[in-house]
């Protein structure tokens, strides 16, 4: 492939000088965006090495786009006086973010600045449900949480669904969950939600809490193993600040690492693998959940209560979570587990087995020990992750939402 921007190849007269300054923008908006707090137009030239008048120019222009607002003062220099900051704006894009969820259905919208400005919840049964009945539903919410930021001026971009299972461009290849084995989730997403003119992506649900949570913890944690447990158990794995995905988008399939050559046979054909220990469905066994509960809460009301069996079944799953776990570990070299999803609600129950068998089966273990820990961002996480997303396309690329906007 050429690169456009190869000399031999640049554009010409008008051209050129429009591509340099969408080069310019996209400089100067990343710079507000890696910001820790409000940075002032004379940083932006130290930073970006353009002159103060390009950044003036732009800074108006990212002002009007509405993706910059001036917010108190900057740091101090020196000497001299106070300098106006900038910071990214509250009312301009948003992203959207769904969630398929073991107890329901989850909308979600993140301004720019990353702060959650709608969340709604519907709960919803997933055994036997048509998978264009839920995308109907999902669409009808993604529908109310346009209109209903809309009122905070905020402009919804993108959407992201997140869903339990191996994600291929918008069909999901596999969520044994929810009884899916290829379906064009985005293909039926996108039908419900054509008045909105959205882009949507689908994409695995451990990936985007990892995701969330990342943005959540920035600064502070850059490697870490984030284990979502609702429908299925899955890991979102991010080292060096990056999140894994694997060559196909498919890695983090936590829950199907073999725990027992010889055990439970699970319903993605193999045997023994975390998911039929550690699962919240394994952990219940035959007991029903209410419509609406997660599964989790429905475990941590029945160990409350001192149910042996549900105790029992915690210690198999926090064992069986360990031993996955310490696989990961020991390839990966990473010092962090965060418990998430519905995991998280599970952590004070079985941090302890987990770990147990980090520290006996992880060689490095011995001297640099391997935090365990519940994760920020909770049940949301996922539908957050997804939500963020357009943070990272509107990085790449600000002159779209500028071309959107003529
Ligand atoms: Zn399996």
């Amino acid at each position: 492939m050429t690169d456009s921007r190869a000399p031999d190849r640049a554009p010409r007269g008008g051209a050129r000088q429009e591509r340099l300054r969408e080069l310019n923008l996209e400089l100067v908006f990343r710079h507000v965006l890696a910001a820790e707090g409000p940075i002032s137009r004379t940083e932006l030239a130290a930073a970006t090495g353009l002159t103060r008048p390009t950044i003036t120019r732009i800074v108006e222009e990212l002002i009007a786009g509405r993706l910059v607002t001036e917010a108190g003062s900057a740091r101090h220099g020196r000497a001299g006086r106070p300098r106006v900051g900038l910071a990214l704006s509250r009312s301009g894009p948003a992203g959207l973010g769904l969630d398929i969820r073991a107890d329901g259905l989850a909308a979600c919208v993140v301004d720019l600045t990353g702060a959650v400005r709608h969340l709604a919840f519907a709960p919803l049964a997933f055994a036997g449900t048509d998978p264009a009945a839920v995308l109907d539903r999902l669409a009808a919410m993604a529908s109310a949480a346009v209109e209903a930021v809309a009122a905070e001026h905020l402009t919804v971009v993108a959407a992201t669904l997140a869903v339990p299972g191996p994600v291929d461009g918008g069909v999901v290849r596999s969520a044994p969950a929810l009884g899916w084995t290829d379906v064009d989730a985005g293909a039926l997403l996108a039908a419900g939600t054509r008045r909105l003119g959205l882009p949507i992506t689908v994409d695995n649900e451990a990936n985007l809490a990892a995701h969330g949570e990342l943005h959540a913890t920035r600064r502070t944690l850059d490697n870490f193993v984030y284990v979502s447990g609702g429908l299925d158990i899955g890991a979102g794995i991010i080292l060096d600040g990056r999140l894994v995905r694997g060559s196909r988008g498919w890695s983090g399939e936590l829950g199907h690492i073999t725990v027992d050559p010889d055990g439970r046979p699970c319903p993605c054909g193999s045997r023994g693998c975390l998911q039929t220990y550690a699962s919240p469905q394994a952990i219940l066994g035959d007991e029903p959940v209410p419509d609406g509960t997660m599964p989790e809460v429905a475990i941590t009301t029945r160990a409350d209560a001192g149910d042996a069996a549900t105790l029992a079944a915690i210690d198999t799953a926090g064992t069986a979570l360990g031993i996955a776990l310490s696989n990961v570990l020991n390839i990966l070299d990473i010092g962090t587990v965060l418990l998430g999803g519905g995991y998280a609600l599970l952590s004070s129950w079985v941090t302890e087995r987990v770990e147990a068998e980090i520290a006996r089966r992880v060689l490095s273990a011995a001297w640099a020990p391997i935090t365990v820990r519940p994760a920020i961002l909770g049940p949301d996480a996922a539908a957050i992750g997804a939500a963020l997303t357009f943070i990272d396309r509107l990085r790449q690329d600000p002159a779209a939402w500028f071309a959107s906007q003529r």
